[in-house]
């Protein structure tokens, strides 16, 4: 039997409870700064920005946080995701090893960004809020937000990369057929947008340019709150539904990883699929090897530096310590979008640093070759973000092949990629190249991350 196998959970084993791997960790993460006195943020500098159940999930050290019933009950309408064996691509490939993969495409915006969207907007409708700002690089994370804010009747303003904006306009067809309001960053609407146009008129934006913006309105409104995608530790937390699930699924396949892999923009995909089996590794002193892949054109977990950074451009936000590229730092325009940050999570930076986890940039044309070897094995077409993963999965079962070894490979797919259909396009017309950032912007991105003291 060649086909692929199908691992479904009842909707009972949806988890009551997401894992928090903070409590697992040898070493607690360095704290969040304010960004004026460098002291350690209290709950209060937070809450112009979040609403306090999401600041207790910022902090919290509990193994394990409830997920309120009627998330779950949104969860349901596409959770458990499904695992799949991908025997078809192990045949395609010759290979001896085994791949799974846990497929996070079937929610309603394709990838796994609801996951934390829905808590996050049922947190603010129970906290009385009435509107949430938000950015978004390809638009997956607007279209989620926009998704999960129509369950609750919350308006969103999302502030959307312009190069993704003007590369991708069915994404933001989406998020205003869900009721948003999408808006190309930079823009005049903000003091940040404005500051970056008066410098360069034809900036065509970034993530850390539209997260600015998004903050600066969202601190400027009591009934306005902001939300963000990835990265922040509450965001991580809501994703380990994933791994939680994944785990279970494994069991039901009579199989356990050898190596588990996801890619990483913030890192909230690869932190959800990876964080309980790293949890595992820590409590039962196994030796799953854990992957970040990342894109050559924004490698901020193998090329950045560990340190103190503001999460935007505009210096609005806390500092976090983490990998980071600068933020000051211009990735160049490839096809993952979701995957252009110059930062990534405090905690799976920290991670890192422990050696608890690898990491692995990969330029895109290789990634499509692989997107291109799984959609025609596997019949699923994968974001580009989500190709990444799909590499480092694949190349994982060459090496094992060229060994001659047995090898039990799970990896993460994040979302179909539907809406990103002129990136296959461009890679069949032979219009993509590997494009990499400029190593002297780099440096000066680095020398100029905030000098924080001790
Ligand atoms: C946004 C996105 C990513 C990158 O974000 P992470 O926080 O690193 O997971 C990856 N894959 C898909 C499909 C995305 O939409």
């Amino acid at each position: 039997m060649n086909d692929s196998v199908k691992y479904l959970l009842p909707e009972n084993r949806i988890p009551r409870h997401w894992y928090n791997i903070v409590a697992d960790l040898p070493q607690a993460p360095a704290p969040v700064l304010h960004p004026g006195t460098q002291q350690p943020v209290s709950g209060a500098d937070l809450s112009p920005l979040f609403v306090d159940a999401l600041i207790e999930q910022e902090v919290t050290t509990e193994r394990e946080v409830e997920i309120p019933e009627p998330v779950r009950e949104v969860y349901r309408q596409w959770r458990p995701a499904p695992l799949y064996r991908a025997r078809r691509l192990e045949k395609a490939l010759g290979t001896s090893a085994k791949i799974f993969y846990k497929y996070e495409g079937v929610s309603p915006s394709g990838s796994h960004k609801p996951n934390t969207a829905v808590p996050q907007a049922f947190y603010n409708k129970e906290a009385g809020i009435n509107k949430l700002t938000t950015e978004t690089g390809a638009g997956q994370w607007g279209s989620s937000l926009a998704f999960a804010a129509s369950l609750y009747g919350l308006d969103v303003d999302v502030y959307m990369v312009k190069v993704s904006y003007n590369q991708k306009p069915y994404r933001r067809a989406l998020m205003e057929t869900y009721g948003a309001r999408c808006v190309p960053s930079p823009s005049m609407e903000t003091a940040a947008g404005r500051a970056i146009l008066a410098a360069d008129p034809q900036s065509r934006g970034s993530l850390g340019i539209a997260i600015s913006e998004a903050v600066e309105l969202a601190a400027q409104r009591d009934d306005t709150k902001y939300a963000l995608g990835s990265v922040l530790n509450h965001v991580m937390l809501h994703q380990t539904v994933i791994g939680l699930e994944a785990m279970e699924q494994m069991v039901m396949a009579d199989a356990d990883p050898d190596v588990v892999i996801g890619c990483a923009g913030g890192g909230s995909n690869f932190a959800g699929l990876a964080f309980p089996y790293i949890g595992r590794n820590l409590r039962e002193g196994k030796n799953t090897r854990i992957v970040a892949a990342e894109p050559a054109a924004c490698p901020t977990l193998t090329r950045g530096t560990f340190a103190y950074d503001f999460g935007d451009t505009a210096h609005l936000t806390p500092l976090t310590k983490m990998h980071t590229l600068g933020n000051s730092f211009m990735p160049p325009g490839f096809h993952a979008g979701g995957l252009r940050y110059h930062g990534m999570s405090p905690l799976v930076s920290h991670a890192k640093e422990l050696g608890l986890l690898e990491a692995v940039a990969l330029p895109q044309t290789r990634c499509f070759e692989a997107a291109v070897q799984f959609a025609r094995a596997e019949g699923i077409v994968p974001a580009p973000e989500s190709s990444h993963a799909v590499r480092a999965a694949i190349d994982e079962a060459l090496d094992a092949k060229a060994k001659g070894e047995e090898r039990t490979i799970l990896f993460c797919l994040s979302g179909h990629g539907h809406f990103d259909m002129q990136a296959y396009t461009d890679y069949f017309a032979g219009n993509l190249n590997d494009i990499t950032y400029d190593e002297n912007l780099l440096q000066q991105a680095l020398a100029e991350l905030p000098k924080v003291s001790g």
